[in-house]
């Protein structure tokens, strides 16, 4: 018999045992076999290329398949593998532990890891209900954003206010209430609604996307309007929790959406970006606060709570990496020259008549198309067809239109992308 690998394409064997997440499979086309990935590049198996405007989720900001990536990588693979992080530590960690602390607000202490953004929040959601826990206090509500997006584990579901999808769920989840994000106009009536919350309810933590929420389609809001929420939690003892798994790393323009604010969160979540797009791992920082309340003489006020690839020391080496090439003088040079031409096409795509709320900030830019459109439906399909097929990766959310590019992308591909967007605002 022949190799079957010889027969038929990898995007037609994926069809016969594979499960795609995000996919309802009756209706979903086959998906794009895809071979490799190099720097702002991915190149499908007839040798096609495109580039990858989304930096593959915003994970591969620096590149894919780096070198000085791939070379740590394969590095910490001679030298150990994976041991359990309890009771064994490893320099990878350690070290990952103290570069963080150099580029964190300053309130951050102390890292716990985990292997997915979900869990980071699951974590983060686990440390707020414990810490009031073991101050003898029962809290039971969390307060989040309408729309924000958090990953899909029970908890971060519970947190998040996108929920087309999460209605066979919802009588399963945590208990939640909503808050609008903040805006110029709107923030007294915000910071009146938390005031109420507050009142009513014995809240333990506010869970944010800060600045940007991304899954809702890149809407920003005001830093000095969630300054003035996080403050009012505070005065609560609510922990505050910063969802920077997208923001991380630069994409706003500073290293963490949290460097806008003055009130600084509690808990920080990162993933994504955090290894470069090369390993799964992902981590939830606290203050010297929370980690305290976890101190005691009862072993069983200790967080008992734990992933088997906690820390593993190769996603810790490409972090450390990434963390290098993230404060290397090229990639800063690169994220303000993305910062500046995505200031420039901003301007020039605010006069276009079929163009609603164009903004950037940092490596982000967004837009709607002023018509309407399904989150999921065939005017965003066929937008998408239309990128794939000038070769650009960009994924319409409904009728936002939003690129986030791994920083690495050269100045030609980036005019290339700008131009497919136009040409896109042409067939709607
Ligand atoms: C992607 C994302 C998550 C979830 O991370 P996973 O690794 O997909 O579980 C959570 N929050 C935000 C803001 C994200 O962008």
């Amino acid at each position: 018999m022949k190799n079957p690998e010889l027969l038929e394409k990898i995007a037609a064997r994926d069809q016969k045992h594979i499960w795609h997440p995000l996919t309802q499979h009756k209706t979903a086309k086959a998906p794009i076999g895809i071979v490799k990935a190099k720097g702002a590049l991915i190149w499908d198996e007839e040798g096609k290329s495109y580039i990858d405007g989304i930096a593959s989720w915003y994970t591969a900001m620096y590149g894919h398949s780096h070198e000085k990536i791939t070379a740590a990588v394969a590095e910490q693979m001679q030298q150990l593998d994976f041991v359990m992080f309890s009771g064994f530590t490893h320099e990878p960690a350690v070290k990952l532990s103290e570069k963080l602390m150099e580029i964190l607000p300053n309130n951050q202490e102390k890292i716990f890891f985990n292997d997915n953004g979900s869990t980071a929040i699951d974590a983060a959601i686990k440390m707020g209900i414990q810490y009031h826990h073991n101050k003898g206090k029962t809290r039971d509500t969390i307060i989040a954003f309408e729309d924000g997006f958090h990953g899909d584990t029970f908890g971060a579901m519970s947190a998040s206010g996108i929920s087309s999808y999460n209605g066979p769920f919802e009588d399963f989840l945590l208990k939640v209430v909503r808050l609008p994000v903040p805006q110029k106009e709107n923030i007294d009536e915000v910071l009146e609604r938390l005031n109420s919350i507050v009142s009513s309810h014995s809240c333990l933590a506010f869970v944010f996307e800060p600045l940007v929420q991304g899954a809702a389609g890149m809407k920003f809001h005001s830093a000095e309007g969630l300054d003035k929420l996080v403050k009012v939690c505070q005065e609560q003892d609510i922990l505050c929790i910063a969802d920077e798994i997208m923001t991380g790393f630069g994409k706003t323009g500073k290293s963490f959406a949290c460097d806008y604010l003055q009130n600084l969160p509690d808990i920080i979540c990162l993933s994504k970006a955090l290894t470069a797009g090369m390993f799964p791992l992902s981590i939830t920082s606290c203050s010297q606060k929370v980690f305290d309340a976890f101190l005691s003489d009862e072993v069983s006020k200790g967080f008992f709570h734990s992933h088997t690839y906690s820390a593993h020391p190769v996603g810790c080496a490409a972090a450390l990496a990434g963390l290098e090439l993230f404060q290397s003088e090229e990639i800063t040079q690169r994220r303000q020259y993305i910062a500046k031409h995505h200031n420039e096409f901003v301007n020039r795509l605010q006069h276009h008549p079929k163009v609603k709320n164009a903004r950037t900030i940092g490596a982000i830019l967004a837009f709607e198309v002023d018509v309407n459109m399904d989150r999921y439906g065939k005017l965003r399909d066929k937008l998408y067809d239309f990128f794939m097929e000038r070769g650009v990766n960009l994924r319409p959310l409904g009728n936002t239109i939003y690129t986030l590019p791994p920083y690495v992308i050269t100045n030609d591909q980036l005019q290339h992308l700008y131009d497919s967007i136009e040409g896109a605002l042409e067939i709607v």
